[in-house]
């Protein structure tokens, strides 16, 4: 029996065990599966709680269903049928800035009524036009992208809150291959973004019509997409899937290189061998777990840093808030002062996320732009959060439910060099034969993209075992 060991069991190394196991069954390899995980549940970053009536997501809250990973693992996990898509009245985003809520634009006649963005930060959009693309390939901040060809308004107002939505990250560090390497392949393809959206509407207008395409509301960024109970019903489904032992309250401690394989060293004290091993942990365990093994790894895995974060869940009746709530939420831009980065009206979403006649509204704080607010206390934090939902919101009432959760190393942060690094790791990892690497450190932080680096680790792994 092939044995292989994943560290971590958040959804990159469980969906990476499971296409393991489908991929060597249908190839008729005898191979164990063993998910060493070090907190007593699995799924990582994935936890929905459910208390007094309202569903708080720890972490995601959902995925995008314009990629079509995560849902094929639903489908082979058999759970589709569970999947529920938010509210169609949560298409619509807010940006807070300039002290109010402005509906972010969807296509350009509201842009152009939106009084988002002032006369002259349009007209210096539209020149992005006339801008030349940059062929340099330097390794370009998404600020100093933002700032070239979009203008300063833009960074401020629609770029950076973006940033803070998707990384929790600072746009001035953020590396725009490695977090949007889309956007960096539209300037190059198409010589401009505008240019781009104006040739791909064209194009997908021309297959429209010849029936090669259909017409879709969600837009390119898809629809979130999570199940009735929450999105951890995601990971608990595939950590059930699997065959292989799921070995939870087990951290790996090290790892040395044996002449048929690796030795895991386990905090217990005990060891398990295997032919091959699975990185899928945060960089940070991972550096711990590599510095007798490989100390350049070890160095390189340092360098990826965490943006600590706290998601601050705050419950209401409904009728003590006065607003229309029949949205996503809001972003908030930087030069506005506030403590939050933004708040998700979770009901909204997800009607079933808040009992009857109660709403849930989640706010996030921290980030890279603002690390020390995981050091504040509960009710510095609540009182934070609230002065910032009377501001942008107008709600005064006190929540009547409140859960505060702590991510000290919330969400890697994709900084300037990234990319060198992440080639860094993969060769370091070439030298040797049967270690692999997924997880959310490497490529790409949402769940559809830990899904895809671990369906590709999983590939590569029936390769090895072929080979
Ligand atoms: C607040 C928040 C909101 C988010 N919202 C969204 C969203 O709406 N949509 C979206 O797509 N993405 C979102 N993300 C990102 C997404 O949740 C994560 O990128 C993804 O869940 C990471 O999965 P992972 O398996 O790579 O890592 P993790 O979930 O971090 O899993 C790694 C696992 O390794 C384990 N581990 C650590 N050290 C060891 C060791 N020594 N031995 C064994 N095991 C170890 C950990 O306990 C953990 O279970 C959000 C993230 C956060 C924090």
């Amino acid at each position: 029996m092939r044995q292989i060991a994943i560290i971590g069991g958040g959804i990159s190394g469980l969906s990476a065990g499971h296409a393991i196991e489908r991929l060597t069954r249908a190839a008729n390899i005898a191979a164990q599966v063993t998910i060493f995980e070090k907190e007593e549940r699995t799924g990582g970053k994935v936890w929905s709680l459910h208390e007094e009536g309202f569903l708080c997501e720890w972490g995601p809250n959902g995925f995008l269903d314009s990629k079509p990973m995560t849902l094929e693992l639903c489908a082979h996990l058999g759970i589709s049928e569970r999947l529920l898509r938010s509210d169609d009245n949560a298409r619509k985003r807010f940006i807070y800035a300039t002290g109010q809520l402005h509906g972010l634009p969807e296509n350009g006649p509201s842009f152009l009524k939106s009084q988002l963005i002032s006369w002259p930060g349009k007209m210096r959009l539209a020149a992005e036009l006339l801008i030349p693309p940059r062929r340099d390939g330097v390794d370009e901040t998404l600020a100093a992208f933002a700032r070239r060809r979009l203008g300063p308004e833009a960074l401020d107002k629609l770029i950076g809150p973006m940033v803070s939505g998707i990384f929790a990250g600072d746009p001035e560090t953020m590396s725009l291959k490695s977090c949007f390497p889309r956007i960096c392949e539209l300037e190059q393809q198409y010589g401009g973004l505008l240019k781009a959206m104006i040739l791909l509407a064209k194009k997908k207008k021309a297959e429209i019509k010849a029936g090669k395409a259909v017409a879709s509301a969600a837009g390119p960024a898809g629809i979130l997409t999570s199940f009735v109970g929450g999105i951890q019903d995601l990971t608990t489904a595939t950590a059930a899937a699997l065959s292989g032992p799921v070995r939870t309250n087990t951290a790996v401690t090290a790892i040395r290189r044996q002449s048929d394989g690796f030795e895991l060293s386990l905090a217990d004290g005990s060891s398990a061998n295997s032919e091959i091993v699975i990185f899928a942990a945060p960089a940070y365990a991972l550096a711990g777990i590599t510095d007798n093994f490989d100390a350049e790894m070890a160095r390189i895995l340092r360098e990826i840093l965490y943006a600590p974060m706290n998601v601050i869940c705050c419950g209401y009746e409904r009728e003590k808030i006065s607003r229309n709530l029949d949205a996503f939420g809001y972003l908030i831009a930087k030069k506005e002062g506030r403590a939050t980065l933004g708040t998700l009206w979770d009901s909204s979403i997800f009607p079933n996320r808040a009992p009857q006649g109660k709403v849930l509204l989640r706010s996030m704080m921290g980030g890279a732009t603002n690390p020390g607010a995981i050091d504040l206390s509960d009710s510095d934090v609540l009182t934070k959060v609230r002065a910032d939902l009377q501001q942008i919101m107008g709600i005064s009432a006190e929540p009547d439910f409140v859960r505060i959760f702590r991510h000290p190393q919330a969400i890697p942060q994709y900084t300037v060099g990234h990319s060198r690094r992440v080639e860094g790791l993969r060769a370091r990892a070439a030298l040797t034969p049967g270690l692999f690497l997924t997880g959310n450190a490497f490529f790409g932080v949402g769940l559809n993209d830990c899904v895809n680096a671990s369906n590709q680790v999983a590939d590569a792994v029936l390769a090895h075992l072929q080979a």
